[in-house]
Order: structure tokens, then sequence, then C-alpha cells
């Protein structure tokens, strides 16, 4: 008890966790990296777990990253090709472009978790035309608009 991990302190930790992770067996491992296979059978228990949380952590964040990166750069490609649309009077290419920029902000906004809150009540709107007296006496109408839930 109290032993430095020998997996952990092998220059192969890294093939060492992943040949442990992807369910090769502990003497095959044992074999490939010249480490105990009670010392593996250890690190698999008490180590290997944070490790690979920390890794999938790892790679979800850098996923993320990239896929941002990806996003941000569409965002300007449809800005720039909407702007040039709109100079040449190409409204129909400058709506396009608009319209990609609305889906572009809604991945990002995905990406960011914005979209994972709870959608907002819906809220009824009603509108009705009343008939009102005008100041001169005769009669009008007047756009009531009122909001419930
Ligand atoms: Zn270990």
């Amino acid at each position: 008890m109290g032993r430095r991990c020998t997996a952990c302190a092998s220059p192969h930790r890294a093939d060492i966790d992943q040949a442990l992770a992807s369910g090769q067996a502990i003497a095959g491992i044992a074999r490939d990296f010249a480490v105990s296979e009670d010392a593996l059978a250890r690190h698999r228990e008490a180590h290997l777990p944070g490790a690979l949380v920390k890794a999938s952590e790892a790679a979800e964040v850098a996923r993320a990253d990239t896929l941002l990166t990806k996003i941000q750069s569409l965002e300007a490609e449809a800005k720039r090709i909407g702007a040039k649309a709109e100079k040449e009077g190409d409204l129909r290419c400058a709506l396009v472009a608009v319209r990609e920029l609305t889906r572009i902000v809604e991945l990002l906004a995905k990406l960011t978790g914005e979209l994972e809150r709870p959608a907002p009540k819906p809220v009824r709107l009603t509108v009705r035309w009343e008939k009102i007296s005008l100041p001169d006496g005769s009669e009008g109408t007047q756009r009531v608009v009122e909001f419930g839930e």
C-alpha cells in the first residue's frame, strides 16, 4: 500500500489507459507495456475512471471549440455575402444570407446552451376594434390590444 502506481508512472500511461478502456485483456496489456497484471488491475479500479472523465471533458471542450470556430467563420462568410449582395442590389440573395445568419445564430445559441432554457410561456394577444366617440361627436374606431395568459 502507498506504493507508486507503476501504470501511472509508465511512459506509456496514455496507451495503457486506452487499452484498458477499450476492454483489452490485462495479460496482454501487461506484456505490451511491461507493467504487472496486479498493478494494471489496481490502476484500472482506482485511477482509470478519473483519467477517462478528464480525457472526455477535454475532448468535449476541444470539440466545442472547433464547432464554435467553424460556426463563427460561417457567420463571417454569410455576413460578407449578404453585404455584397445588398451592395449589388441583389436583395433575394441578401435575404438568403440573412436567413442563413439566423440559422447560424440558432446553432451558436444551441452550442452555448442558450436554447436549453425553458421557452417562455406563450402570451395570448387579442386585437379588437372598439367604437369610440370622437371629440367632434362622430363615431370612430380604436384598436385595442390585450395581452393575456
Ligand atoms: Zn495508476
